[in-house]
């Protein structure tokens, strides 16, 4: 009798179809400036790391894991402003930030000014499931990833020749002091730095995923090194919970992009999830609202990527440009560059 009741319980859980939505940063992207190699570069990256993620939702894997995975390759890639390939302080340093948040109990984890460990959004997830914190920061949070036992690398890991050209171009345009070369990164290359990236052209490159797992369980992960040039500790919107990332089972899960300052005030994450459970939106609706009207109207930059537990997978954003994808199970792979695109 017992086995019959739990026979029935277990056929009346509901089952839900997993979703993953991914951005690569958002920004000045369009296609004129943009050359072929370097846009299927992007592409080929973020299909990648998003089959990663959806593999494992598919075999029934939690969304915190799909995230955790999807990002790790994106933090992997010199392409994007996160682990490897982040942007440099205007003292020549990657200090990475990275948050995950839980949609089922609301438990997160957050790190900001990260230089040594290889993964900051796995630290993330160890600080919220390993320590009684939210967030650590600086060379305290590198010392609880060593103590937890995750990657720890030197800081010259992060380096690529591309972030740092454009730091240098920046530096110089702004009148600043050029920091010295890192230690222990390879010569400059005999390349004209003309072939680098210009600092005109700002492409925020900041990685997140949001997802929906079969047990009906929402999560949003996000990882970036901040904005080029920072100064004094500066830490963005990507680690603050509620306003670069934000997730509740009861209302949605998002990953933010852009000038995080404008994040901050506003509390993007947070505010898209209060329209929906608050005001009934539709996600879209919700994410509409946030950046074209509450963003436009503090003249702030950016986009966001958000997920809802009844599988509503939607992106919004206001710059030319925003790297993203997205793939619910049964459907086809969307990957979008430019704005108009759908
Ligand atoms: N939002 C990030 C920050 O302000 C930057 C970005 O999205 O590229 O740190």
């Amino acid at each position: 009798m017992v086995t019959t009741l739990a026979a029935v319980a277990a056929a009346q859980q509901p089952t839900h179809h997993w979703a993953i939505v991914l951005h690569g940063g958002a920004g000045v992207i369009e296609r004129a400036t943009m050359d072929p190699k370097t846009e299927s570069a992007y592409r080929a990256s973020m299909t990648q790391a998003i089959q990663a993620g959806a593999a494992i939702l598919d075999k029934g894997g939690s969304s915190l894991d799909a995230i955790e995975t999807a990002i790790q390759i994106l933090e992997d890639d010199p392409l994007f402003n996160a682990g490897r390939g982040a942007v440099f302080t205007a003292e020549g340093k990657n200090e990475l930030d990275a948050a995950i948040m839980d949609g089922s109990d609301l438990k997160a984890g957050a790190v900001a000014g990260v230089t040594r460990t290889r993964h900051p959004i796995s630290l993330a997830r160890a600080v919220m499931e390993k320590s009684p914190h939210v967030m650590l920061i600086g060379a305290g949070a590198d010392a609880f990833a060593a103590e937890v036992g995750l990657e720890q690398v030197e800081p010259s890991f992060f380096f690529t020749e591309r972030r740092w050209q454009s730091l240098i171009k920046q530096l110089q345009k702004e009148g600043r002091p050029i920091p010295p070369r890192p230690a222990g990164v390879p010569p400059p290359p005999p390349v004209p730095i003309a072939e680098f990236e210009a600092p005109t052209a700002h492409k925020f490159g900041t990685v997140g995923v949001v997802a929906l797992d079969r047990a009906g369980n929402i999560a949003a992960g996000t990882s970036t090194g901040g904005t080029p040039a920072k100064r004094w500790g500066r830490v963005g919107d990507s680690p603050i919970i509620g306003a670069g990332t934000y997730a509740s089972n009861q209302s949605c899960a998002v990953s933010a992009t852009g000038v995080g300052e404008y994040f901050i005030r506003l509390g993007v994450a947070r505010e898209v999830c209060n329209l929906v459970y608050f005001r009934g939106f539709k996600l879209q609706q919700a994410a509409d609202q946030v950046i074209h009207k509450e963003l436009e109207a503090l003249h702030g930059d950016g986009g966001l990527i958000a997920i809802t537990p009844d599988g509503q997978l939607v992106w919004s954003f206001n710059t030319s440009g925003m790297y993203r994808a997205r793939l619910a199970e049964g459907g086809r792979l969307e990957i979008g560059v430019y704005n108009d695109e759908p």
